[in-house]
């Protein structure tokens, strides 16, 4: 490994997906999941549509979950390039709550107890059993255990994960109709596990409600993700610049199985345009948006935040 990248990537950062409409998304995620709204904005390339944040109480990166929300629903496709699903990590001794909450199937994967299901506009969700959960307060709940990617080929996906990430291969089970490479950081970062997913049935995976749009990693600060960019060009892959997202500097390369990559910083944090209280009460809008607001909130329907 090169000397700039001695240090392993953070884990996970966030996770982002299309969902159907956006109360059906909010009560969900709020009401069922409990997961805290942490921010309400839109979509910077399409106001038109919300974008809806999701986390722990105090919004830490490695538990964020976004939405951009079609009112107009559809669904789209999961298959091969593009992350399949989401995993959040729970006390093992809650899982049958969350089940007989949830509904959805237990199963054992890797030795630990997985309760897998979808939500109501199809998205794969799981919540995988983790001794170490047990230990966290409730304001900790919400945070990754792994994220799944579906690919037709694993190896050129794994070089990434090993040879720029950091991430180490753990083993290989056989599932219903594919396989599971599991790969994972040294250390307890959050979201530190991704599995790799091969599909013995060759299907594409089509954008729409119901499937990830992009799977965000953490670097440890701007320096760092500088020094993953440098890597990655080194490599031959095409990285974008460092692109400002508000809460967060991210940059984005399609990794070579296809899904949608993006490293993300830190800060400035999604407290930077309201306090850490009342984060995700009211809609925030990027200050090229804020003379648009009346037009924006005007096309957008209105969101019944009721209790967290
Ligand atoms: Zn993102």
């Amino acid at each position: 490994m090169a000397d700039e990248l001695k240090t392993p990537i953070a884990g996970l950062h966030h996770v982002t997906a299309i969902s159907g409409p956006a109360q059906e998304n909010l009560d969900f995620y709020t009401r069922a999941m409990r997961t805290r709204l942490i921010k309400q904005t839109v979509n910077f390339d399409a106001p038109e549509m919300y974008h809806l944040y999701y986390g722990t109480q105090d919004a830490r990166p490695g538990s964020v979950l976004t939405f951009f929300n079609r009112e107009e629903g559809g669904t789209g496709q999961a298959g091969a390039g593009a992350a399949l699903g989401f995993a959040y990590a729970v006390d093992p001794a809650a899982l049958v709550d969350w089940q007989a909450r949830l509904g959805g199937q237990i199963s054992t994967r890797f030795g630990a107890q997985v309760l897998s299901l979808r939500d109501p506009h199809g998205q794969v969700l799981e919540l995988v059993a983790d001794a170490d959960v047990g230990e966290r307060d409730a304001g900790d709940w919400g945070v990754f255990h792994s994220v799944t990617l579906w690919v037709e080929d694993p190896a050129p996906t794994a070089a990434i994960l090993t040879e720029v990430f950091g991430y180490a291969f753990v083993g290989e089970e056989r599932g219903t109709g594919g396989r599971r490479l599991r790969y994972a950081l040294p250390g307890d970062a959050p979201g530190r596990v991704v599995d790799l997913w091969q599909a013995e049935a060759p299907v594409r995976a089509r954008p729409g409600p119901g499937t990830i749009h992009h799977v965000a990693f953490r670097a440890r600060d701007a320096a760092h993700q500088a020094a993953l960019r440098a890597a990655l060009l080194a490599r031959g892959t095409q990285v974008t610049e460092v692109k400002d997202r508000q809460y967060f500097k991210a940059i984005y390369f399609r990794e070579p199985g296809g899904v949608l990559f993006e490293i993300a910083t830190d800060g400035p944090g999604f407290d930077l345009d309201e306090p850490m209280a009342e984060l995700g009460q009211r809609l925030m809008l990027p200050p090229q948006y804020e003379p648009r607001r009346a037009e924006i909130e005007d096309r957008l329907p209105p969101l019944v935040l009721g209790a967290a």
